[in-house]
């Protein structure tokens, strides 16, 4: 299983309807969160997201709408008597505002929590775990921001069993044929992995571009991904707007996912002023028809 659900899709201010950013990445049984905007904790009981697989939160940037949830998250965690560590990967300035609340309500968290810092001059792999990998690079912002790629590989090789029966390989064995090994038989043949177990197939791919200014050098990042979020704040006619503010559009969100030849891509963190969101849909579609909306609650398989 690998998917994100959306738990907040607004910018800045949150709304009664629309929650500030904040997604939950499920690669099989461990959850990610990506970002934590004010009120996430509550986002996860209305949607049911198991707080005991969360294992990592990545925070894109220190801007509120993207990690005024977190203390209040951590905290419930430690009430809620969790013991096993959190990993958070966040600018470094993220571990002592932490560390300052804490500190000044008296709270001993009940788990080991972990920082790893994010700086531009270290981007690329960050994390590598079972099957996941993700690693992060810098997108342009008024303050330093990164946005995520977050890669599920099968690792194992994929046995054909009529060529492992023909060469009498015991099942015994099977697991050592899947990450490559070959096979010597008794009767001294040696048996080439390839000659009976096919490549693993291809990994999926999630990009989050996180909150952005529009840059072409950004495409890379989004290259044949299966999935790519990316930020919307404005409607094209807001253009000028979305530049001043380093945020995007949706013809600009969507002119990045056709030219990295992404296979989907859904847009969120809406300006609050908006309350239809259908044109942010319509806007995209015309640029890169498999568009859609970043929806509250809503879950997108990889
Ligand atoms: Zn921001």
């Amino acid at each position: 299983m690998f998917a994100v659900t959306i738990l907040g899709n607004n910018s800045a201010l949150p709304t009664l309807e629309r929650h500030p950013t904040a997604q939950i990445v499920t690669c099989n049984d461990q959850l990610i969160l990506v970002d934590c905007g004010e009120g996430t904790q509550l986002q996860f009981a209305r949607y049911k997201i198991r707080r005991s697989r969360l294992r990592y939160i990545f925070i894109s940037h220190l801007h509120g709408d993207h990690y005024f949830g977190l203390i209040g998250l951590l905290n419930s965690l430690s009430l809620l008597g969790r013991q096993d560590p959190l990993t958070v990967f966040a600018p470094p300035e993220l571990e002592p505002i932490l560390q300052l609340q804490l500190q000044c309500s008296g709270t001993i968290l009940q788990f080991e929590l972990q920082f790893v810092p994010l700086m531009a001059e270290n981007q690329g792999v960050i994390l590598e775990d079972k099957d996941l990998t993700v690693s992060f690079f810098p997108v342009k912002h008024r303050i330093p921001c990164y946005g995520f790629s977050f890669e599920m590989q099968k690792r194992k090789r994929k046995i054909i069993p009529d060529q492992a029966k023909a060469y009498e390989i015991p099942a015994a064995y099977f697991s050592k044929l899947q990450q490559g090994a070959d096979y010597l038989r008794k009767d001294g043949l040696l048996v080439k992995n390839d000659w009976i177990t096919l490549p693993p197939p291809r990994g999926k791919k999630y990009v989050y571009f996180a909150d952005t200014a529009f840059d072409e050098e950004l495409i890379p990042y989004g290259q044949d991904a299966d999935l790519v979020y990316h930020e919307t704040t404005y409607l094209h006619n807001l253009a000028e707007r979305a530049a001043d503010r380093y945020h995007s559009t949706t013809v600009q969100a969507a002119t990045l996912a056709l030219k990295a030849n992404a296979h989907r891509l859904i847009v969120g963190h809406f300006s609050s002023k908006y309350t239809d969101l259908t044109p942010f849909e319509a806007e995209c579609r015309e640029v890169f028809p498999n568009s859609g909306l970043a929806l509250e609650g809503a879950t997108y398989i990889i």
